[in-house]
């Protein structure tokens, strides 16, 4: 049974066959440079506590950057000329939808704010001096858990495993 790893060259999730390549990016596992040795892949929420070592190098971080993600979708009702009854219940209900969801976040002061048609999740990560100016990309995001997912420090990693096994 052949199982999906995470490629250390791209991050993607991928089945990697007996050449050693990534279907993905093309690249040997047996390539990877320097940089990509001491990362892994980690799926982390906007409320999972976080390790105070750097994302990136694992050092001790005194500073935090924000990983952002924009999720963008095109609103109910632009459809063009086939506009119905239906769709515009559906409209009006998405309307609606998205007044109260709004409001419900303007009350709790989350940090996923929903403007027009989409969505942002931001996650402040730590990273150290030397990696302050470093932009981290998320590799995915998932909306319905506010995650995002993000190749980081094994160390970082490890910790934030602990740390969210006892949250
Ligand atoms: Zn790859
Ligand atoms: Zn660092």
């Amino acid at each position: 049974m052949i199982e999906p790893v995470d490629c250390p060259n791209c991050f993607a999730r991928v089945v990697i066959l007996s050449d050693d390549v990534c279907p993905r990016c093309r690249k040997s596992r047996r390539d990877v440079p320097e940089s990509n040795r001491n990362l892994q892949v980690v799926w982390i929420a906007d409320r999972d506590l976080l390790p105070g070592c750097c994302v990136r190098c694992g050092v001790a971080a005194h500073n935090k950057v924000s990983v952002e993600h924009i999720e963008s979708w095109t609103p109910i009702g632009d459809d063009g000329p086939s506009l119905g009854y239906r769709s515009l219940i559906l409209m009006i209900l998405d309307g609606v939808f998205r007044w109260c969801w709004q409001e419900v976040r303007r009350l709790v002061g989350g940090r996923a704010a929903v403007e027009k048609n989409s969505l942002t999740i931001a996650i402040k990560v730590p990273v150290c001096d030397a990696c302050r100016g470093a932009v981290i990309e998320p590799l995915a995001a998932d909306v319905r858990s506010n995650s995002l997912k993000l190749a980081v420090h094994r160390d970082f990693a490890m910790n934030h495993e602990k740390l969210i096994s006892h949250q």
